[in-house]
């Protein structure tokens, strides 16, 4: 047999309901913020990540699964924004109205060392809104988010936030940065020292023991910011403290991508290990006109679904349970069992109700102990005696209560009436 590859995950039956849970709260949130879902390709041209993730990033120097193609070199999405932004740019999105509010639900794939919660094919969830420069957009934003959040019981995640400034206070802040790291040069990790010229924030985003160290000390980007920066981060600040938002600032954030500008954050959660980070985000406003595009504020997060889904578990979230069967119709006989197919369906269509039939041909006995393993609320035998005369009973399987029917007439409001009152009566207090 072939198996799976390392890295990527199947999602069976039992499981994909909590997938859904996850897919629907993340639609209905989305749609109290106004955000549309937008869909784009898996794959891209190879340039577009290198040009918008950043030549320096560990996503396009080390984890990118790239193919050549024909015409061209082309790479599985690593993250959704640059994506995004290349459809939302082709298809005119930035004619219309600002701003323009679309998430989307994706799989992306990184060539990174495979452990709990950082594999090669993953989920992400993500959000972008595009032609707001305003702080009040990234306050709705982290908003979106910290609901979302909630909503799936992890209040338990922590906020952290920073601003990475603009090009203009990074200069600045990048003279001083090399400065600090100069001694230490030739102790860094290779790719660290390639960036000492390129990009030397990046440094303090090095996942190495070794150069997280020398970083421990290294200066601060919020000690540099330009005096609009430093406004734009105090206004969200004083925005998140009006909502209720709690936050820490944190000017070890960085990001792995390139494209951020100023607002950056993240959500920890703390009950999934050492891949805590179970949400990203921040501004981006250079990225747009760095593909092409014209000058374009924007901004945005992705939160990744695996680390999301392992943090709801950890933290005992009530998936509820997958869709059970309402009714099981146990058959004896060819006759009988054309019977049911015609009932069942008739219920499916007119009540709604999920019914099964036997379809294996099983005994009576082993129908009835199915009709049990799939919890069945009800059951209806239908045999000899009841296709001739019509007269059966629908059984509640919990209560064991009996209710007479007629399958010749009538049957799918009994049924209906049966299960409503039934439900009514559970729910109320002896
Ligand atoms: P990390 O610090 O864990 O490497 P990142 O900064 O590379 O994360 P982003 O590019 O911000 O991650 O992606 C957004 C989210 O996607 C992350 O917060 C994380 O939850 C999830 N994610 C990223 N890479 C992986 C992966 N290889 N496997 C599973 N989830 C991932
Ligand atoms: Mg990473």
């Amino acid at each position: 047999m072939i198996t799976r590859n390392k890295g990527a995950e199947d999602v069976m039956p039992s499981e994909s309901y909590i997938w859904q849970t996850v897919e629907r709260a993340a639609a209905n949130v989305a749609q109290l913020y106004g955000f549309s879902e937008i869909r784009f390709p898996t794959f891209e041209k190879t340039e577009l990540f290198v040009r918008s993730v950043g030549e320096t990033t560990d996503v396009v120097q080390k984890e990118m699964w790239t193919v050549k193609g024909r015409e061209s070199t082309y790479t599985l999405r690593p993250e959704g924004t640059a994506g995004c932004m290349r459809a939302v740019l082709q298809n005119g999105l930035l004619n219309e109205s600002m701003p323009q509010k679309v998430y989307y639900q994706i799989s992306a794939f990184r060539h990174e060392n495979v452990q709990k919660g950082r594999l090669w094919e993953f989920h992400q969830f993500g959000a972008e809104m595009v032609g707001a420069a305003d702080p009040s957009a990234d306050a709705e934003v982290i908003a979106f988010a910290r609901e979302l959040l909630d909503t799936l019981g992890l209040s338990e995640a922590r906020l952290h936030i920073n601003s990475i400034g603009c090009p203009e206070c990074r200069r600045a802040y990048y003279d001083k940065l090399r400065e600090y790291f100069a001694p230490y040069r030739e102790q860094l990790c290779s790719t660290c020292q390639s960036r000492f010229d390129k990009n030397p924030m990046r440094i303090i985003d090095c996942k190495s023991p070794e150069d997280k160290a020398i970083a421990k000390d290294a200066p601060v980007i919020t000690d540099y910011l330009c005096d609009e920066c430093r406004e734009h981060f105090d206004t969200l600040r004083s925005l998140l403290d009006g909502m209720g938002i709690a936050y820490e600032v944190d000017p070890r954030i960085v990001r792995g991508l390139d494209y951020y500008t100023r607002t950056v954050f993240e959500f920890i959660s703390d009950s999934i290990g050492a891949q805590s980070t179970i949400c990203g985000g921040g501004r981006y406003d250079g990225l747009i006109s760095e593909m092409g595009g014209p000058q374009t504020p924007a901004l945005g997060f992705a939160m990744g679904i695996e680390r999301v889904i392992l943090a709801m578990k950890a933290v005992g979230y009530d998936f509820g349970e997958p869709s059970v069967c309402d009714l099981y119709i146990a058959s004896m006989g060819a006759d009988e069992s054309r019977r049911a197919a015609v009932i069942a369906n008739s219920l499916r269509r007119e009540g709604g109700f999920r019914v099964e039939t036997e379809l294996c041909g099983r005994g009576f006995k082993a129908q009835l102990k199915y009709a049990n393993k799939i919890k069945a609320k009800y059951l209806l035998v239908i045999g000899q005696t009841e296709l001739e005369t019509g007269k059966a009973s629908i059984k509640n399987m919990k209560t064991g209560e009996q209710t007479p029917v007629d399958l010749n007439s009538g049957f799918n409001d009994t049924f209906m009436n049966t299960y409503v009152a039934d439900r009514v009566s559970a729910e109320l207090p002896d």
